[in-house]
């Protein structure tokens, strides 16, 4: 995941990770009992305009971040695809159409994790090497999925959140970056904090727009005290307080949806307080990660200008992944990656 810290400058303690999964307003779970999927197309997307929001926010205050895209999204979108790369972060995948994991037999999961990754390297031109799974869906019960992420060819996951929950949570799973059993592949659980034996979110999203911000501020420098980076997460549908409102919704999803979004709103510059390193320990983008390896500012050359550089991903505390332009065999990833037949390595499978 995307980590980048202030130009010419080590930061202090742990990099903080910020990332954004880029999907519709009506994409969300909580609405899948009153919007069906075969409707998306008919209603108006609002994911362009809202990207563009959070892109000009963290333009605005230095921020590099990995945004997870929807494959459905990216086929309708590719040019703020193309944007988002362009402008020094990492895309990485979302998944096809926002089916969690465990509603998905093996087969169907492989299929959606291979399909979203070519869409999104066709879009963005260059490696997907990061996944998360809709609604945080890899839990206990089918953790062969990092297996099948392993084998698609990604290299880091964010999919768990380590939590009780009433539809997502893998409360056993480790609170840190773990490798799964069998993989190579590095799991980011989303963060949050021990106190007294409960495990308290502290990741972003709704909790971030419902619980007091300097709690959220506390329990964030708590984690980073202890030595630990924070992941966090937001949606662009959480930058736009006036979306059209799901008829029929029942009321617990309508108070996780929309509840204080004027909150995640007000991150927006032109409002006021914003995610900056003195907030919430969000750290300025610049030509250099923690690993001191160059990924591409903003300002910098498009990735077709610089004549395929090697893409690089780095996650804070978890080492460094550089997925080179061409496999062992000297063939373009591009060129093979498309073509299930053709895949000859694990970068081009
Ligand atoms: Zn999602």
């Amino acid at each position: 995941m995307n980590a980048v810290a202030v130009a010419g400058r080590q930061p202090a303690g742990p990099v903080n990770v910020m990332s954004v999964d880029v999907e519709e307003h009506f994409h969300v779970a909580a609405f899948a009992g009153q919007v069906r999927r075969e409707d998306w197309l008919s209603l108006p997307s609002r994911v362009e305009r809202n990207t563009d929001r959070v892109l000009a926010l963290f333009a605005d205050r230095g921020v590099a971040a990995t945004f997870f895209v929807l494959g459905w999204v990216a086929e309708r979108h590719p040019a703020l695809v193309r944007r988002i790369a362009e402008r020094g972060h990492e895309v990485a995948s979302h998944g096809y159409c926002h089916i969690p994991a465990f509603q998905q037999d093996r087969a169907e999961f492989a299929a959606d994790v291979r399909r979203s990754k070519a869409i999104l390297e066709d879009a963005a031109g260059r490696a997907v090497l990061g996944y998360r799974a809709a609604s945080f869906s890899i839990v206990k019960r089918n953790q062969w999925a990092f297996e099948e992420l392993d084998r698609a060819g990604y290299r880091y996951s964010s999919s768990v959140n380590p939590v009780r929950h009433d539809i997502y949570g893998f409360p056993d799973a480790p609170r840190f970056n773990f490798t799964p059993t069998g993989t190579a592949l590095t799991e980011c659980p989303v963060t949050t904090l021990e106190v007294g034996g409960n495990r308290i979110p502290c990741g972003g999203g709704g909790y971030f727009r419902l619980l007091p911000y300097p709690l959220f501020r506390w329990a964030l420098r708590r984690v980073n005290a202890a030595g630990h980076s924070c992941y966090f997460y937001m949606h662009p549908w959480e930058v736009d307080p006036d979306q059209p409102r799901v008829a029929g919704a029942p009321l617990k999803s309508r108070f996780r949806h929309y509840t204080n979004l004027h909150r995640t709103d007000a991150l927006r510059p032109a409002a006021g307080p914003c995610l900056t390193r003195d907030r919430a320990g969000w750290h300025r983008a610049g030509p250099w990660t923690p690993r001191g390896r160059v990924t591409g500012p903003p300002g910098t050359p498009s990735w077709r200008a610089r004549r395929r550089p090697r893409p690089t991903t780095t996650i804070a505390g978890a080492g460094s992944w550089s997925a080179p332009s061409t496999c062992p065999r000297g063939t373009s990833w591009r060129a093979t990656g498309r073509a299930a037949s053709a895949a000859c390595c694990r970068w081009c499978a």
